[in-house]
């Protein structure tokens, strides 16, 4: 197949107005997978937690897991969507080699959640209301790696393995109503929706949220309209899309490939598609089936879910403080101008630093540590704030430790630093690196009193009332000591030596 004509992006959107629709899927961290009693958690010795419910043996029963409707109606209540008063069950039926029973239990057209929104907010400050259709439980697929090929994908694959430990874990789809009115923005429209989702299935703990374990996959959907016109062009899927950044990349890769598709007079094949992290483009799946192929009807096995208005009501009263709740609370209480907390959102720190004041630290140091050293530490690792390997309770011990006294700024940027290469928490780095401050002022003025006869024209200076001049002497102390020194007594001591 020749090479996609791209159009540039300018040019798109002089042309085009797009059409996005995103389907997030997220798997739930509930005990216990969604149909069976089978652990649910990640990786693991292959086909080690599978049963013949999992597996779909003949004669195993599911029963629905009650976790998993809770946490599906929470999800609801946070999107602002309705609860519905009943809603069942359905088989869709296909194969594939990792789906054991031949069809995925899953809801289809009585979803347990409809007909919320979910507001975000973009760089330049403005809010963005992204309209959400349903959100449903179904349960996941097994995996089936492909062994031999050069890409791990099926094509050219010598043989294929296949892991049902993941079959029957717990999903919740989340798929919204079409997004019109981005323009430009659409690919940081995409990337903030699939963000600020994750922000809140993370503080209703539903889910771990991990794109890299694809505990939260994105599957794209875009179409161009010409501009001026409002009836939508047709769509394509782009598939598993595995980090934030790929989000942003897919859907304004898709949009230059489909304008060049439109303006060659052809047209957008209705079709999944794969996105390739590498080169940033997306390549054909398979054609679209429609809903009719998968022959759905209700299952038989599982009894209706008719949750109660009183159950739905002790829900939303349980629901934790959600992270747009959380931004006015302490936009309040830190005293943030807009321009203050838009930054902060926007370096990701918020939630880490609001974390870490509720760990104890006084805002002011938790907004300072994670703003410039830990910033600084996670663009030198390329990774975001978040993914680095520190906890908001482990920055606030270290805090601590500075307000009493028994860490220097220094010591605590080194304390900091051990627990970024993985030596534990705090307080074991402190010890097993030493990282004392030395208070004892015996070993400080041997260290002055060196520091003064390396540099006998300094030490003149200073007797001669050239008090400017100790910086260079408490600069050779703190050396002297790597940093285990309190600054301000160094300073007082060679004043006291030098009078
Ligand atoms: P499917 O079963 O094909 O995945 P869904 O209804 O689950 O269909 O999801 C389709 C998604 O695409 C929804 O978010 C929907 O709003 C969106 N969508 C529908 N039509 C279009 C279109 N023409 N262009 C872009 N997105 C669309
Ligand atoms: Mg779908
Ligand atoms: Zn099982």
């Amino acid at each position: 197949m020749s090479a996609p004509t791209l159009v540039n992006y300018d040019e798109v959107l002089e042309r085009f107005d797009p059409v996005l629709g995103l389907e997030v899927h997220v798997e739930l961290s509930t005990a216990t997978k969604m149909f069976c009693g089978c652990a649910n958690e990640f990786g693991g010795e292959p086909n080690s937690r599978v049963c013949p419910t999992c597996l779909g043996l003949p004669g195993s029963l599911p029963v629905v897991n009650e976790e998993g409707v809770r946490s599906a109606m929470k999800i609801g209540l946070a999107l602002n969507c309705e609860i519905v008063p009943w809603c069942r069950f359905a088989r869709k039926n296909y194969f594939y080699p990792d789906m054991p029973k031949n069809f995925q239990t899953s809801q289809y057209d009585e979803p347990i959640a409809v007909n919320g929104w979910l507001d975000l907010e973009l760089e330049d400050g403005s809010t963005f209301r992204v309209e959400i259709e349903r959100a449903h439980m179904e349960e996941d697929t097994g995996k089936s790696l492909h062994v031999g090929g050069a890409t791990g994908r099926i094509h050219g694959a010598d043989y294929s393995l296949l892991d049902y430990n993941r079959a029957g874990v717990p999903l919740i789809e989340i798929v919204t109503k079409p997004i019109v009115g981005t323009g430009e923005r659409a690919p940081q429209v995409a990337r903030a929706y699939v963000t600020a989702l994750r922000d809140l299935l993370r503080s209703l703990e539903v889910s771990d949220v991990r794109m890299d374990q694809g505990s939260l996959r994105c599957d794209a959907n875009v179409s161009l309209m010409p501009r001026g016109t409002s009836e939508f062009g047709t769509r394509t899927e782009t598939k598993n899309v595995n980090s934030l950044r790929s989000v942003e990349r897919a859907v304004r890769y898709e949009m230059s490939r489909q304008a060049g598709v439109l303006l060659a007079g052809e047209a957008i094949v209705q079709e999944t598609r794969h996105f390739d992290e590498a080169s940033g483009t997306t390549s054909a799946g398979r054609r679209k089936e429609t809903a009719e192929d998968y022959r759905y009807f209700p299952e038989p096995d599982l009894v209706p879910i008719e949750p109660s208005r009183q159950w739905v009501d002790e829900l939303r009263a349980t629901l934790p403080e959600l992270p747009w709740q959380r931004r006015k609370r302490v936009q309040t209480e830190w005293a943030l101008s807009d321009e203050e907390l838009r930054d902060l959102v926007n370096a990701g720190a918020l939630d880490l630093i609001a974390a870490t004041v509720d760990a104890g630290a006084p805002s002011g140091e938790a907004r300072s540590w994670w703003v410039s050293y830990l910033t600084q530490q996670a663009n030198n690792r390329a990774v975001p704030l978040d993914e680095l390997p520190i906890t908001a309770a482990q920055v606030a011990r270290v805090i601590e430790l500075v307000a009493s006294g028994e860490l220097t700024n220094n010591l605590a940027r080194q304390a900091v630093d051990g627990v970024l290469a993985g030596e534990g928490e705090p307080d074991e780095v402190v010890a097993a690196r030493g990282l004392k401050v030395v208070s004892d002022d015996s070993a400080l003025i041997t260290a002055v009193d060196e520091a003064l006869a390396a540099q006998p024209d300094v030490a003149d200076k200073i007797r001669g009332g050239k008090v400017a001049a100790a910086g260079a002497i408490v600069g050779a102390v703190m050396k002297a000591t790597r940093g285990q020194a309190n600054a301000q007594r160094v300073r007082e001591l060679i004043l006291e030596r030098c009078s």
